[in-house]
């Protein structure tokens, strides 16, 4: 706040109000996703990522896999706002910012950094909202805040109260004014929190599920909180979210190599999805440094999208972007640790 005298920002930040999250680093990557590391007040550190996608003349194709990377249908029911960009010469760069919820996470799936590393605390509402905040300021000319994905550290549903919060903030008009079909929240599967979250919101905020298996033992050797809230009940509670007509869930699915890659296993996801308003979203692997799985060759890859697009289902493979700064997902580095340079194994 530029436009209060020194002095009272001063007083304002020893009352307390000042900064929240401040920028301790920003990675750029070749493809344009810029990773920044937060210093949160207490001295632990959390990330956050924009990832800019060019819109406009001839960039439909670029537009098709970002909208996918971002899991935000771009071009479904788009009449109130945002194409502005259509017919204009200059290019617009709309960006989705990925937020993080915790420090770290205690849901422990075995192929993410965040998960290995377990949990060191929550975030509060402030924590979470002032991402997108400093997201917004450290915007490049020409670009838009469009989408915001709760998909980078931590597991927004195990911090509910915090998350919740930080949704309101995102949405109210007189707060960041957010369109709710264009925040997404991303849960590993807790189902009553999934409850939860679609009857405080009347199923407005998008979600997006990390299924990652067809089958309960799969889940469950991938990802513990299976064990708690197995596969029907999570369908069930997918069944019951109050999604609002024309409007999906994405369904999540990180291919592991020799894990959950069978096309076997799609052919079962096909069966379990039925019925269901989904789009599926492939992400191989990204290696991660505590873990020696990793993701399927491009073949396999392919095999297992055929399935599920023979089904009728819309399915994309994500790009992965900003892998040059670990910027990928499930790379979120802890504490300040340094970014590796890693590269896909496939
Ligand atoms: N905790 C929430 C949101 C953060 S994780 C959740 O699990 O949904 C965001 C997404 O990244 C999840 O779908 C997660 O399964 C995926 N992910 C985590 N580690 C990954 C990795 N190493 N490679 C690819 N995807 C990963
Ligand atoms: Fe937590 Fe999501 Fe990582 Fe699982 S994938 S450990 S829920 S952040």
């Amino acid at each position: 706040m530029t436009n209060l005298p020194a002095r009272l920002r001063e007083h304002l930040a020893a009352e307390g109000l000042g900064e929240v999250v401040t920028p301790e680093r920003v990675h750029r990557s070749e493809d344009g996703t810029r990773k920044l590391l937060l210093r949160l007040r207490d001295g632990a550190t959390i990330e956050t990522v924009l990832l800019p996608s060019v819109s406009g003349p001839g960039a439909r194709a670029q537009l098709d896999a970002d909208a996918a990377a971002a899991d935000v249908d771009d071009d479904e029911d788009d009449t109130s706002e945002g194409n502005a960009a259509e017919g204009d010469a200059a290019p617009h760069v709309r960006v989705t910012q990925c937020i993080s919820t915790q420090v770290g996470c205690a849901m422990g799936c075995t192929f993410c950094a965040s998960g290995v590393a377990g949990l060191k605390r929550h975030l509060g509402p402030e924590e979470i909202a002032g991402q997108v905040l400093l997201g917004r300021a450290m915007l490049d000319e020409g670009e838009e805040l469009r989408n915001v994905v709760y998909m980078g550290m931590g597991e927004p549903l195990h911090n509910y109260e915090a998350t919740a919060r930080s949704l309101r903030l995102l949405t109210h008009p007189e707060g960041i004014n957010l369109s709710t079909r264009r925040v997404t929240v991303s849960t590993s599967g807790l189902v009553p929190e999934i409850a939860r979250l679609g009857a405080d919101f009347g199923g407005q905020i998008a979600l997006a599920i990390s299924l990652h298996a067809s089958d309960n033992e799969t889940r469950s050797r991938l990802m513990p909180i299976n064990r708690k809230h197995p596969l029907d009940e999570l369908l069930e509670a997918l069944r019951a979210y109050p999604l609002p007509r024309r409007r999906r869930i994405t369904i999540e699915y990180t291919l592991v190599a020799g894990q959950n890659d069978d096309p076997a296993e799609a052919r079962r996801l096909v069966k379990l999805l039925r019925g269901l308003p989904v789009k599926i979203n492939l992400i191989p692997m990204n290696p991660i440094e505590a873990s020696s799985l990793g993701p399927p060759g491009l073949e396999r890859v392919a095999a297992f999208q055929d399935v599920l697009t023979q089904a009728g289902y819309s399915c994309f493979v994500r790009r992965r972007r900003g892998d040059d700064v670990s910027a990928a997902c499930g790379q979120l580095v802890l504490l300040g640790a340094k970014p590796k340079v890693r590269r896909a194994l496939a």
